[in-house]
């Protein structure tokens, strides 16, 4: 469903993504992990648009996305984010969270928005809270309202940056688990987490990004239990 080809991305002279080569198909799992500063939430954003690629391409259903002439509107809208820090409207409730982008960018009707949204918040397990203000809510509340109004917008792909690494320890697996069982929904995920545990039991695909460069990929039992590259190994004997 993405198909990233050749991505560069430089900041000034710093080239912080070189040459990256990444597909990810419909219904996959892939997670991202990797030392800080090796380039992950950068091409996440790369992948979103956040940031704009130096050079290479981006098909999005075959189609590159960075060719001139190609609605980028109409792509991000295909493109459910989660970051770390939430981002809730934190003006307006839970519901409303979850209708604005439903009401102003897909146009949809009010009953039918509030409707897609209770749904999702309770897949969430927050459609109690519909009235609450995030300021109201625990960090691990606030994160999955944050992905029940990604869900709301019906998007073919959700991207993850670290979505548990601003959280209190004991809010980290309520976020997880609600995360696994949207993988096991059989929706597309692509997510950067330093949740080895989360990334060997869910990821149907793990990649692991060295300075720039994706220096190993495979399953959860290639990268975890028999990784190949030195680097990989280093990296997975500090973390675990
Ligand atoms: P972490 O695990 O700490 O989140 P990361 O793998 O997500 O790290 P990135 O945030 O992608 O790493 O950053 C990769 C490199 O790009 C870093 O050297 C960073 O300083 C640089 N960088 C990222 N964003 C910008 C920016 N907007 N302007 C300049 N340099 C940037
Ligand atoms: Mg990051």
């Amino acid at each position: 469903i993405i198909d990233v080809q050749h991505l560069k991305k430089s900041f000034g002279k710093n080239e912080v993504l070189k040459d990256i080569n990444l597909t990810v198909d419909k219904g996959e799992v892939v997670t991202i992990i990797g030392s800080s500063g090796s380039g992950k939430s950068t091409l996440l954003r790369c992948i979103n648009l956040l940031e704009k690629p130096t050079d290479g391409k981006i098909l999005y259903k075959e189609e590159n996305v960075l060719e001139k002439g190609y609605s980028l509107p109409n792509y991000r809208t295909h493109l459910g984010m989660v970051f770390q820090q939430f981002n809730l409207f934190n003006n307006m409730n839970v519901l409303e969270n979850c209708l604005s982008g439903q009401l102003t960018v897909l146009k949809r009707s009010k009953e039918e928005a509030r409707e897609i949204a209770i749904k999702n918040l309770e897949n969430v397990g927050m459609a109690r809270y519909i009235d609450a203000k995030p300021s109201q809510l625990s960090g691990g509340q606030k994160q999955r309202v944050a992905i029940a109004r990604a869900l709301s917008m019906n998007p073919d792909v959700m991207l993850f940056d670290e979505p548990t690494s601003a959280l209190d320890p004991e809010m980290v697996g309520e976020v997880l688990a609600t995360m696994k069982n949207l993988a096991h929904t059989g929706l597309t995920m692509i997510v950067v987490t330093h949740e080895m545990a989360f990334a060997k039991e869910v990821s149907d695909r793990v990649i692991f990004m060295d300075k720039g460069v994706i220096a190993e990929e495979g399953t959860p039992e290639d990268i975890f239990v028999h990784p190949k590259e030195a680097r990989t190994k280093e990296f997975l004997h500090r973390v675990l």
